[in-house]
């Protein structure tokens, strides 16, 4: 009875340990052009996500382009 709950425990631990190695593998490619891991942000006027890496930063805004980050800009005014 045991033996059955240490070899669950130990096949969830190797599990875990799978998971937790190919997430920080993911997380580690950022200098690629497309890695899972990479954070998205809203652009607030065309409501698209982009990579936060790629994105255009605007008043504390993301955009997808700098066309939309003028929009939005000429929206508020
Ligand atoms: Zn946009």
């Amino acid at each position: 009875m045991f033996l059955k709950f240490l070899i669950l425990g130990l096949l969830a631990y190797l599990l875990l340990v799978l998971i937790y190695s190919s997430v920080r593998r993911k997380g580690k490619a950022t200098g690629s052009a497309s890695s899972e891991g990479e954070p998205m942000v809203l652009d607030p006027h065309c409501k698209s996500y982009v990579p936060k890496e790629e994105a255009y930063q605007s008043d504390g805004h993301y955009f997808c382009s700098e066309e939309c980050a003028r929009a939005y800009g000429a929206q508020q005014v």
